[in-house]
């Protein structure tokens, strides 16, 4: 195994999260569960594996190893990967390939697709991903991963399997679709970003940033920079439906261990007990 950058990982609920992100340094991240990635700031040697990925923004420290990763993959002789992209980035992106194509001289493959906040992209029957927009400094969205399930609409629960099977030959929509949001991912964001779509706070996994958590910091400064301070999380204590808040993107100028005591002071214990610094 080639351990080119650094991984933290942790498993809940039948999912492993694994990757790394600090602030203006390098964010990226992986669910190989569910055979996907959320974005590119630089690409652990075994994530090339992963054929799916889902980029928040094109800030350098999440979209620096694209095309990396796709030059990787034709060198490995993988199918050309899916990259989801805010909508702004799909044709400077891919002026980008080119260019390095022509440096590096060798083909980049990818389907690059372009995302605006409402989209919604069909992984699998089981899996579906939705785009929201977040609140940065530059145009960005996030994503939340959804279960579907197929499920017996209520008028014909009771009725025989061979009734049921009869009418849906015929023609009749004799399911609905019941979603369960598994994994939210914000990428980076001021507190507006996640207050405006719901499902960030119900998702069983948050993925999130903490860029700030120093009481100095001034928080209408953080917020204009598009990013959160722990005292947003404090104050949002009971939104937090999540089971699991992985929180990340913490600034370089914190060790580890003053953020650690710093947080366990300010939040509340049912939210701490949920929260997993990302350090
Ligand atoms: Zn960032
Ligand atoms: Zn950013």
């Amino acid at each position: 195994m080639i351990e080119n950058a650094p991984v933290l990982s942790c498993q809940h609920g039948g999912l492993t999260v694994e990757g790394y992100s600090r602030a203006a340094v390098q964010t990226y991240w992986r669910i190989p569960e569910l055979k996907l990635g959320f974005d590119l700031g630089a690409q652990p040697w075994d994530f090339m594996g992963t054929p799916t990925w889902f980029l928040t923004h094109t800030h350098l420290d999440h979209v620096a190893a694209l095309p990396v990763y796709v030059a990787r993959r034709r060198m490995m002789r993988m199918e050309p990967p899916t990259l989801y992209v805010p909508a702004y980035a799909v044709d400077d992106l891919r002026r980008l390939l080119l260019v390095l194509q022509r440096l590096d001289r060798g083909r980049m493959v990818c389907d690059l697709k372009g995302v605006n906040p409402g989209d919604e992209m069909g992984l699998s029957r089981d899996h579906v991903v939705t785009a929201f927009g977040t609140s940065h400094t530059i145009p960005s969205c996030g994503y939340v991963v959804w279960e579907r399930r197929f499920k017996l609409k209520q008028e014909y629960h009771g009725l025989p399997g061979e009734q049921i099977r009869d009418l849906r030959l015929s023609g009749v929509q004799v399911t609905h679709e019941v979603r369960t949001p598994l994994v939210a991912y914000t990428g980076d964001t001021s507190p507006a970003g996640m207050d405006a779509y719901p499902p960030v706070y119900q998702a069983k996994i948050l993925i999130t940033e903490l860029s700030f958590v120093r009481p100095n910091h001034r928080r209408e400064k953080i917020h204009k920079f598009g990013h959160m301070h722990l005292d947003d999380y404090v104050e949002r204590a009971d939104r937090f439906q999540n089971e699991l808040i992985i929180c990340a993107h913490l600034s370089t100028r914190y060790h580890a261990q003053e953020v650690r005591r710093i947080v366990e002071d300010k939040l509340p214990p049912q939210l701490l007990a949920r929260v997993r610094l990302w350090l």
